[in-house]
C-alpha cells in the first residue's frame, strides 16, 4: 500500500484527470433514475457491458417500478440470465420495486438511508445513485478505485471503507463529485490490474507504485 499523497500532489492529480475528461460518465445504461438504480444493483459482479446488453430490452418494457412489478419476477429473470447470481437479483428487483410503489408513491428515494433500506442495495449501489443522478458527492469503492488507490497513493486503505474516507477526507472537495468516475475510468483502462499502462499514464510522475511497468 502506497503512503497517502500530500494536498498538492492531489491538487494536481485530478486537475490532470479533469483536463483530460471534464465531465467523466459512469457507463451503466439507463433511462431515468428506477432504471439506474436496478441497472446499479445488478452490476455487483458483473461487467456493465454485461449489464447493458441485459437491460436493452428489459428498460423499453419495464423503465418503471409498477411496470417492473406487471412484467413479474419470471420473465425478468428471462432478461437477466446472463449476468451473475441472476436469480437473487430478480428477485431483489421485485422486492424493491414492490416497496417504490408502497412506500414511495412509484418513486426513487434521494436519501442514502432509504436507498440502503431496498433489498439488494448496499453503500456502494446507493453512492453510485446518489452520486449520477443527484451529483452528491458520494464514493463508491469499486475494485478499479480500490487498487488505483492503493498503488497510487491517491486514497490507500487496507479496505474499501478505508477507501472511501482516503477519499472523502483528503481529496480536495472541488474534485469529490467526479472522483469516482475519474478513479473507476482511470483503473479500467489505464491502472488495469494485471499490465498498468504506465508509460502513457498522465499521472506516472505523481504515482508512488513501485512496480510501474515500462
Ligand atoms: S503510473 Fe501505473 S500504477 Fe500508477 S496510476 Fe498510472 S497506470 Fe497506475
Amino acid at each position: 500500500m502506497a503512503k497517502q499523497l500530500d494536498y498538492h500532489t492531489l491538487r494536481e492529480i485530478f486537475t490532470r484527470f479533469q483536463d483530460a475528461e471534464a465531465e467523466p460518465k459512469g457507463e451503466l445504461d439507463h433511462v431515468n433514475v428506477y432504471t439506474l438504480l436496478v441497472a446499479v444493483a445488478l452490476s455487483a459482479q458483473a461487467t456493465d457491458a454485461g449489464v447493458n446488453r441485459a437491460t436493452k430490452t428489459l428498460f423499453t418494457i419495464a423503465d418503471t417500478p409498477q411496470k417492473m412489478l406487471d412484467l413479474g419476477e419470471e420473465k425478468v429473470i428471462e432478461h437477466i440470465k446472463t449476468i451473475g447470481l441472476y436469480r437473487n437479483k430478480a428477485k431483489n428487483v421485485i422486492k424493491l420495486s414492490r416497496i417504490l410503489v408502497d412506500q414511495y408513491g412509484g418513486e426513487v428515494p434521494c436519501s442514502r438511508a432509504a436507498l440502503e433500506s431496498l433489498p439488494g442495495v448496499g453503500r456502494k449501489t446507493a453512492n453510485v445513485v446518489l452520486n449520477m443522478w443527484w451529483r452528491h458527492p458520494a464514493q463508491a469503492v469499486d475494485t478499479h478505485i480500490f487498487r488505483v488507490g492503493n498503488r497510487s497513493g491517491i486514497a490507500p486503505g487496507k479496505d474499501v471503507d478505508a477507501v472511501e474516507r482516503a477519499i472523502e477526507d483528503n481529496i480536495p472537495v472541488d474534485f469529490q463529485l467526479h472522483a469516482h468516475h475519474w478513479l473507476i475510468l482511470h483503473g479500467r483502462y489505464h491502472c488495469k490490474a494485471r499490465k498498468p499502462l504506465c508509460p502513457t499514464c498522465i499521472i506516472r510522475d505523481l504515482c508512488q507504485f513501485e512496480d510501474k511497468t515500462i
